[in-house]
């Protein structure tokens, strides 16, 4: 079977994931990449991430993922998400803690394409926030999202599920549509425990089938999932690697259609985990 047919019936998810690099401005607790400033980069270059995103174009994707580490440390990352928006519908993951003028005035072009920035927001409270993030990431990140809305981009908002309660989450929900960020960008996901989270013991254990099969590319090989190529102690956790080629994108694709394919039925992920 074709991955464009596969794509079209539903059989395999249409989002390629680029992680762009691993390394952070912080270290949150429950971060799955043991990202933080001076971690192993495994950076994948522009070109290599504009080859992908036109491959997974000819093979019958849909949209591209971008996630890392921080991906506004890649210093041309405003640039390479417009020109993989010429390409297909991108996706970028940011803690939102480095929108200073400068960078914001070179996001703004992204407005007029098909771009979204996901950025983490965990609680109403700073102190709750901060806690499991950096010290002053609430008060940079309440700025950042009215400045992107205010120039037009979409901004959709993750929060964690694991230490807020109904009424802190409908303290974040009146807080978002305040600016402009609409329910249905708003994800409430589950902490996975692997990575950081599982040495702090944070979050739910989870299985290949509890995770979502999106064909997910790194520096060191393509992976079952975006939540599949985590860090522990420092080293690329390969339990859920689908093959060490990741170009042409087809040898990847084709491997992660024969892994669904055999699974049996009713494996589907259960745990909201997007
Ligand atoms: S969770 Fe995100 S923001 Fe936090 S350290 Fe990891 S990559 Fe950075």
């Amino acid at each position: 079977m074709s991955i464009g047919a596969a794509v079209k019936e539903g059989r395999l998810p249409g989002r390629v994931w680029m992680y762009s690099n691993y390394h952070c401005n912080l270290a949150c607790t429950y971060c799955l990449t043991e990202s933080a400033p001076a971690v192993a980069r495994r950076e994948l270059s522009r070109t290599v991430m504009i080859e992908i995103g036109r491959q997974a174009r000819e093979l019958g994707f849909t949209d591209l993922g971008v996630t890392g580490g921080e991906t506004f440390l890649m210093l041309a990352m405003p640039e390479l998400l417009a020109e993989l928006a010429t390409i297909l519908p991108v996706v970028a993951l940011t803690n939102g803690t480095l929108f200073s003028r400068r960078l914001l005035a070179r996001v703004e072009p992204l407005a007029s394409l098909p771009v979204a920035l996901q950025i983490s927001l965990d609680h109403p409270d700073p102190e709750t926030n901060d806690a499991m993030r950096a010290p002053h990431n609430f008060r940079k990140v309440v700025t950042a999202i009215p400045e992107l809305v205010q120039r037009g981009i979409t901004v959709r908002i993750a929060t964690t599920a694991e230490s807020i309660d109904e009424t802190e989450l409908e303290r974040l929900c009146t807080l978002h549509r305040e600016w402009g960020v609409p329910d249905c960008d708003h994800i409430i996901r589950p902490i996975v425990r692997r990575g950081r989270a599982a040495t702090h013991g944070l979050g739910v254990p989870v299985d290949q089938p509890d995770l979502p099969a999106e064909l997910t590319i790194t520096a060191e090989g393509a992976f079952w999932s975006p939540f599949a190529p985590t860090v522990r102690d420092g080293r690329l956790d390969t339990d859920l690697l689908i093959t060490r080629t990741t170009r042409p994108l087809s040898v990847p694709a084709q491997t992660l259609l024969r892994l669904i394919q055999a699974r049996p039925p009713g494996e589907d992920s259960t745990l909201n985990i997007r």
